[in-house]
Parts: structure tokens; C-alpha cells; sequence
């Protein structure tokens, strides 16, 4: 079992982060903020796809002035998913010009690369810590290897040249962008900010170079951890390399809230990219979103696709129906669902499943056995089959999961 590295709480709009709760899904927008309601649009579908935090960019005086719109929409349709703004360059400005914006959102992700350069650059910090404080906000300070504040990577390339044995270029990249993390938090305290009102972030674009530059972060502070690759690509290319790069530091204990940063496919649903985050921390089991159906891969055993449709059919409805039965059936995420293709691992598979069923195989008799908690419940025949399952299925969550939420109801009576 995971030992979750020890931090303190920050509480982001009523989500708690940190090692006593489980780890945060969170996402980003990538509609034009100015446009309230495509941007609330997006964060509704983000949301309900389970994104317990959505962050949009605050880059413009008219993304600013949208927030109050896009807050107001989303009380509309009953959604109160925290909003983030992430700000560079200019949210000094942004932040006192909008005081109302400065109020609504949850937390302001600052990235201390990005508030300027020379004496500006404490300043701009300094007003957005300000505003913080005035507005009871939490602070991400989000330090991103592609905008690295160049005056903490000049300070320690001087004193590396100076070194007996210097490190290598990345090794002083990894250190300055801990050293930029930790010394803004430091700061954003020194000016009144208090400890529990701060999050770091320390993200770059390869997987090695992560799990370095975290468990080099994660022993010197307490402050929760927002944990996610910085760009991680598109499609099966950006889902592997945020899966490969998040799970040891995961396993670890290290990462108390992440986002999995996918360029959607054209045409794509922006909501990929939580279901993945689900789906990552699921895996490791470290929280339960859905029921999970194990379904083998198929082989030469198998010539219909008529398998893979059904374990896809009952996967497309669970994730479906996950909203209402969230709601009905208390605990029915943690129901495991076996859809195998064939009598050789299908029973035995099926047996170690809540409710499984094994399709007929190559040359097999066409039948389906069903089994429920372990036992042969009955066997499918006909062309009916996948509705005939999912109506066994959706009886064996009212029978297994409804008592818990109809035991209130009958204390009524
Ligand atoms: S369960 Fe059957 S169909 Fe599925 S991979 Fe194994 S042998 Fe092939």
C-alpha cells in the first residue's frame, strides 16, 4: 500500500489537497476565456466527467472580466467545480483591475518565471501575494522548465562553473527549478502568506527528468504537490508518456493533485484528459472512480468482434450511467465487471469479478455462462445476449448497492 508523503491541507474552493485526502483530478480549458460561455460550457463537460477542480487561462483584461459570467453560469446549471486562474506576465495587473474576478476564483496559479524580469519581478509577485491574502486564496506556484525564472538558473550556473566537479546542465536545471519553487514559497510566506495556502508544481516534458526533479522537490517541504507531465502530447502518445511518468512518483506517495496535460485529438472531447487522470489512479489503486471491466484482449479463439462490442457497450454504459448510480448506489464504484472472449480464462476470470460473463469462443457451443460473486448464475444463449447481461448487470447493482441508499428512506417511515 502507498505511504502518501506527509503535507499540509490547502483547501482550493472546498477541495481539500494533501496527503489526509485523496489525490485531486484536475484540468484546464482550452476554449478563449473572453468567451464566457464556451469557456463554461467546457468546464460543465470537464466537471461532470469527473474534473474535481478546471483551471482557465486569465490572460487578457476581457478573459478577466468573463470570470464573474462564467461563475454565474455555472451556479446556473448547479455545478460548483472550483476555478482556477493561471496567470503569467500580467496578473498583477489583471488581479487588482478585477477585484471581482480577484474573489471568484479559487486559487491563482503563479508561475514566478513569468512576473517579470529585474526589480519587477518581486514586486509583480508581491501584488499577486497581496491580493492572495486580501481574498483568502491558495497559491500554485507553478514552475515550468520552459519558462524558468533566468535569474535563479544564472545564479546557479555561476556558482556550478565555480564548482570543483560541475554538474551537468540538466542536473542544474532540475536544481534551479526546485530551488525558483522553493525560495518563491519562502517569499510568498515572508509577505504574510500563510504555509497552508500554498502548492508547488515542478513540471517539465520527460519522465525521467519528473521523477527527478520530484523526488528532489518532495523531501524538502510539506506543501502539497500538483503533479502532471508539461506537455504530453497528443492521443496514445500523450496518455503513455503521463501514465509512465506519474505512476512511480504516484507509487511513491508523491503527488496530492494531477492533471494529465493531452492535446485533444481534432474534434476530441476536452474530457479525455480527466479520464485518463481517473483511470491512471485507478489503476494504482489509489482511488475508485467507476467499476472497473476487465475484458481480455482477444485472439485467435475469438473471430466476431461481437466480444470487444460488448465489452465496450458495457463499459460506454457504466460510464454513463456512473452520475445516477453515484448517486442510487453507494460504493458501486468499487463493483469489478469481467467480459472475457472465451471458456479458457472466462470463468476463472469471472469468478474473481463482482458479475463476468464468458462469450462463446471458436467451435465452443453458443452459450454464455454469468457468473455472479463467484457462482454460475445462469447462461446466456441467443442474439440477445449483451442486453440480457447488462440487464443482469444493472439488477446486480440494485440488489447489491441499493440497501445502502434506500436504509435512510425506510427510517422515515
Ligand atoms: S480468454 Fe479466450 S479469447 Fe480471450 S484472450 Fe484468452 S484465450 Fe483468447
Amino acid at each position: 500500500m502507498t505511504t502518501r508523503r506527509q503535507t499540509v491541507t490547502v483547501d482550493v474552493g472546498g477541495v481539500p489537497i494533501g496527503s489526509a485526502h485523496p489525490i485531486v483530478v484536475q484540468s484546464m480549458t482550452n476554449t478563449d476565456t473572453a468567451d464566457a460561455e464556451g469557456t463554461a460550457i467546457q468546464i460543465a463537460q470537464l466537471a461532470r466527467a469527473g474534473s474535481e477542480i478546471v483551471r482557465v487561462t486569465v490572460n487578457t483584461r476581457e478573459a478577466a472580466a468573463a470570470i464573474p459570467e462564467i461563475v454565474a453560469r455555472m451556479a446556473e446549471v448547479g455545478l460548483s467545480v472550483p476555478i482556477v486562474g493561471d496567470f503569467h506576465y500580467n496578473g498583477h495587473i489583471l488581479l487588482r483591475e478585477f477585484p471581482e474576478t480577484a474573489r471568484l476564483l479559487a486559487k491563482y496559479r503563479i508561475n514566478p518565471g513569468n512576473v517579470g524580469a529585474g526589480q519587477h519581478h518581486d514586486a509583480n509577485f508581491a501584488t499577486m501575494i497581496e491580493v492572495a491574502r486580501e481574498y483568502d486564496k491558495p497559491v500554485r506556484i507553478g514552475v515550468n522548465w520552459g519558462s524558468l525564472d533566468q535569474q535563479v538558473l544564472a545564479r546557479l550556473m555561476d556558482e556550478n562553473a565555480a564548482a570543483g566537479s560541475p554538474k551537468s546542465g540538466t542536473d542544474v536545471m532540475i536544481d534551479a527549478m526546485v530551488v525558483s519553487a522553493l525560495e518563491s514559497a519562502a517569499y510568498a510566506e515572508e509577505l504574510g502568506l500563510a504555509h497552508d495556502k500554498i502548492l508547488i508544481s515542478v513540471k517539465v516534458s520527460s519522465a525521467p527528468e519528473l521523477w527527478q526533479v520530484y523526488r528532489q522537490l518532495a523531501p524538502l517541504c510539506d506543501y502539497p504537490l500538483h503533479l502532471g507531465l508539461t506537455e504530453a502530447g497528443m492521443g496514445m502518445k500523450g496518455i503513455v508518456a503521463s501514465s509512465v511518468a506519474l505512476a512511480p512518483l504516484l507509487t511513491e506517495g508523491i503527488g496530492d493533485t494531477i492533471r494529465v496535460s493531452l492535446t485533444p485529438e481534432p474534434g476530441a472531447s476536452r474530457k479525455l484528459e480527466v479520464e485518463v487522470a481517473q483511470q491512471m489512479l485507478q489503476s494504482l489503486g489509489l482511488r475508485q472512480f467507476l467499476p472497473q471491466v476487465t475484458s481480455c484482449p482477444g485472439c485467435g479463439r475469438t473471430t466476431s468482434s461481437f466480444f470487444q462490442e460488448l465489452a465496450q457497450k458495457i463499459q460506454d454504459f457504466i460510464r454513463d450511467t456512473m452520475p445516477e448510480w453515484k448517486q442510487k448506489y453507494p460504493g458501486v464504484e468499487d463493483m469489478q465487471v469481467a467480459v472475457m472472449g472465451c471458456i479458457v480464462n472466462g470463468p476463472g476470470e469471472s469468478k474473481h469479478a463482482n458479475i463476468g460473463i464468458s462469450l462463446p469462443g471458436t467451435g465452443e457451443d453458443p452459450r454464455a455462462p454469468v457468473y455472479q460473486d463467484g457462482k454460475l448464475l445462469t447462461t446466456l444463449r441467443g442474439p440477445r445476449i449483451a442486453e440480457d447481461f447488462q440487464a443482469l448487470m444493472e439488477k446486480y447493482v440494485q440488489e447489491r448497492y441499493g440497501h445502502a441508499a434506500q436504509a435512510p428512506a425506510s427510517t422515515l417511515v
